[in-house]
């Protein structure tokens, strides 16, 4: 899952407007009057803890820990959580939940190498970019015999353990945050985790190969960018950035491969091919290709991907590259190219199994849909060269895919408690599904971005349940918190026959359409969601919950329309690879016609969807089988963006605990009855402060004649069966009279 945010982490320097109203309001009267501790927000544009010296009308002088005395406006003041709350496990704890308050509780703990607190139900893991001694033997066996509860990535995978044992339901444990964030590196903890305590019923060597697995999918589905030196990348296989790398297998092959794979697969250097040498980044730092292949090879044979089908695997890895590698030579005053009929078809058409003529005639062939109307079957340069990199990408991606596939079969088979196992991989799926980072925000992101609306409402309509659930098992009256859905901006994607999608769709049918029509149909048929927004020309925005974010609608219409042209389909399944055949029985169900003719075959059938409404149907699957499972979040939180140790950059956390919808968890607990506290915590905590003699006995009753006692009043607190339920900042005043004892 990705951060859904559009904007630059760098520009997130703005005073938090709406949380820090409401507790201006509720609180810093008290604050300012007590003279307490407090947030001042100062105009470097950070938070700072001072404590209020003297008040002249709106304004305080507060001493900062820095030493300075300054003047601040009451606006300008947040509450600041008593010191016995500093740097507690769980975020929810905090008598104010105010941003300060979560930022600096996290970062307190961060410093100390605590990389793990909770926020409710949700586990927040930042990133510590460096090893810490929290992992191994020792830490697993403590979490499985329960005997610590400290936040952790193994009490989480525990949990879901327990669960799945004792309820016999599937589980999910969904894993979030920025590109770098660590959800990778989480996913592998998990699954060392499960690993290590299936393996008492299913053996060592079958633990062992689940955490085979992570190294092919590493390999196959990670990439060197400038953000994280192994990101979970997709459809990378045409175009790299400066400074970045294509996925890893590629280079692990051409360093790797023995010398007589090589010959059969006429494998050259990496350097000799274009989809690799782009980019002046071959190697990365500290990282062996040739180590790395081996390890690769023995995980396949670990796994039972048997010897004929690794073959046939590297044979399309190296198909792919040749195929990059193919050129073509102007016709007709430049304004027209043919494919140059050199070394790389050859190769690439031996690899795949086809005939030089087949190959040459299929990378020949116009794009056919949406060009109905010119019958020109000449291509130009820009034409041929998408034509070829489609090509190369469908044959990876179905590649990747089918090795998922076969990965949890052979697994399944393999283990006895199959069931450890296909959560194991299930979850590291759900992990690669929605991965990648666009800088602009085209309709990838736009993808990403409602697949997170998506996500968030799971997630909020969980954590609602719960939150639910825990009150009335308490005996506690539910009183319904606001709660703000986000259904208005899942509308706009899906409604028919006027949502964000549908409109996408039709307007690709229309050949002559273009950016701007698009954009203006849009404008005309969602201006009256209030989540969408008309900007300039070629723009709109939507309003997404985690902010609002300007899409740009140049390249949607080719972008939606990106099917596999069905002269591929019809090439790649009369290949003699049998993986390639494989490959394109799906597609070919589709395009099945009676009339043999290339031009009709995937003309305008309005029956047939674009990527946008086939990503939904994707995402609608994956949300069926979450919804069948009791999730688990983790959020992944990059601390800084240098990837270095022991820097937290304030604005880039807080930024990021905005998009993964942990101050929603925050929100959501403020709005209720945040603090909650067992009766016999609560009482044997403040009860000394009753000076009375015939004190009750039981804490249940102690804890009633406290409240009443300090006056707290009726609507600030409920009493339930096992804990004392407690609104925003009623604490902060108990610990306030304690002190004073
Ligand atoms: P992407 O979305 O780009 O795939 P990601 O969220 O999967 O990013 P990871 O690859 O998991 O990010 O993490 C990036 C790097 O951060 C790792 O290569 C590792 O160096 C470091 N890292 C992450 N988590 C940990 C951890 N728990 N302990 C030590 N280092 C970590
Ligand atoms: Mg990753």
């Amino acid at each position: 899952v990705e951060s859904p945010y559009g904007g630059s982490p760098e520009d997130s320097g703005t005073r938090p407007e709406k949380i820090a109203k409401s507790d201006c309001d509720d609180n810093i009267g008290y604050f300012i009057k007590k003279k307490l501790r407090v947030w001042c927000w100062l105009p470097s544009g950070l938070w700072e803890l001072g404590m209020i010296q003297s008040t002249s009308g709106d304004a305080a002088l507060v001493s900062l820990s820095s030493g300075n005395v300054i003047k601040v406006h009451r606006v300008d003041l947040l509450p600041a959580n008593p010191d016995v709350l500093e740097g507690v496990d769980d975020l929810i704890q905090l008598s104010y939940l105010n941003e300060p308050a979560v930022l600096y509780n996290l970062q307190c703990r961060y410093s100390q190498d605590m990389i793990y607190s909770k926020a409710g139900p949700v586990l927040i893991a930042i990133n510590p970019f460096k090893d810490v001694q929290i992992y191994g033997k020792d830490s697993i066996r403590a979490y499985r015999q329960k005997l610590t509860d400290k936040p952790h990535v193994y009490a989480v995978a525990d949990a879901a353990y327990d669960e799945m044992m004792t309820d016999d339901v599937n589980q999910s444990i969904i894993i979030s945050g920025e590109s770098g964030a660590g959800k990778t590196e989480t996913a592998k903890v998990a699954m060392q985790y499960l690993a290590a305590i299936g393996s008492g019923s299913c053996g060592t060597e079958h633990a062992n190969a689940i955490l085979q697995t992570n190294c092919i999918l590493e390999a196959f589905g990670n990439a060197k960018t400038s953000r994280n030196h192994n990101a979970s990348r997709f459809s990378r296989v045409a175009q790299l950035e400066n400074g970045e790398r294509s996925y890893h297998v590629f280079y692990q092959l051409c360093a790797g491969a023995p010398s007589t794979l090589k010959e059969r697969l006429n494998l050259k250097r990496a350097s000799e091919y274009k989809y690799l040498n782009q980019s002046d980044c071959l190697e990365i730092d500290g990282v062996d290709d040739v180590r790395k292949f081996h390890t690769l090879v023995k995980a396949l044979d670990v796994v039972q991907v048997c010897k004929e089908d690794q073959e046939h695997m590297f044979s399309l890895l190296a198909a792919v590259l040749w195929l990059g590698n193919i050129s073509f030579q102007a016709i007709d005053n430049e304004k027209h190219v043919e494919v140059l009929a050199d070394e790389a078809v050859t190769i690439a058409s031996m690899l795949m199994g086809c005939s030089s003529q087949e190959l040459i005639l299929s990378l020949s062939t116009p794009e056919i849909r949406g060009a109905k109307d010119s019958i020109d079957t000449r291509l130009t340069l820009r034409q041929a060269i998408d034509a070829r990199d489609a090509l190369a990408k469908f044959i990876y991606v179905s590649l990747f895919d089918w090795l998922v596939e076969q990965i949890n079969k052979s697994l399944a088979v393999l283990i006895y408690t199959s069931l450890l196992v296909m959560f194991a991989i299930r979850f590291v799926y759900l992990v690669m599904i929605l991965r990648a980072i666009f800088q602009k925000n085209s309709f990838e992101q736009m993808c990403i971005n409602y697949a997170n609306e998506r996500l968030q409402q799971h997630f909020n309509r969980h954590l609602f349940k719960l939150e639910q659930e825990e009150c009335e098992l308490d005996g506690v009256d539910w009183t319904k918190v606001d709660f703000q859905d986000n259904q208005e901006c899942l509308n706009l994607f899906e409604k028919k026959p006027f949502g964000l999608l549908s409109v996408l769709d039709e307007e690709s049918n229309f050949p002559k359409a273009n950016d701007l029509t698009l954009a203006n149909k849009f404008k005309q048929h969602l201006n009256a969601n209030s989540c969408f927004k008309a900007e300039k020309g070629s723009t709109f925005s939507i309003r997404h919950h985690a902010g609002e974010v300007l899409y740009d609608t140049s390249g949607f219409l080719k972008k939606n329309r990106d099917k596999l042209p069905a002269v591929f389909v019809q090439l790649l399944s009369s290949c003699r690879c049998r993986l390639l055949q494989l490959f394109t029985s799906k597609e070919l169900k589709q395009f099945q016609k009676p009339e043999n003719d290339l031009y009709q075959i995937d003309a305008l059938d309005p029956s047939k969807s674009g990527a946008g409404i086939d990503f939904k149907g994707q995402l609608f699957k994956l949300l069926h089988q979450l919804e069948s499972s009791t999730p688990h979040f983790i959020s992944c939180i990059k601390p800084n963006s240098k990837q270095l140790p022991g820097m937290y950059e304030v604005n880039l956390v807080l930024q990021q605990l905005k998009c993964c919808g942990v101050l929603e968890v925050v929100r959501i607990s403020r709005s209720g009855y945040p603090t909650r506290m067992a009766h016999q915590e609560f009482a044997g905590r403040y009860g000394f402060l009753l000076l009375e003699d015939d004190l009750p006995r039981d804490p249940l009753s102690l804890s009633i004649a406290v409240l009443k006692r300090f006056s707290v009043l009726p609507e600030m607190y409920q009493i339930g069966y096992t804990k004392v339920f407690l609104r925003t900042g009623q604490i902060a005043s108990l610990e306030d009279k304690r002190k004073k004892v």
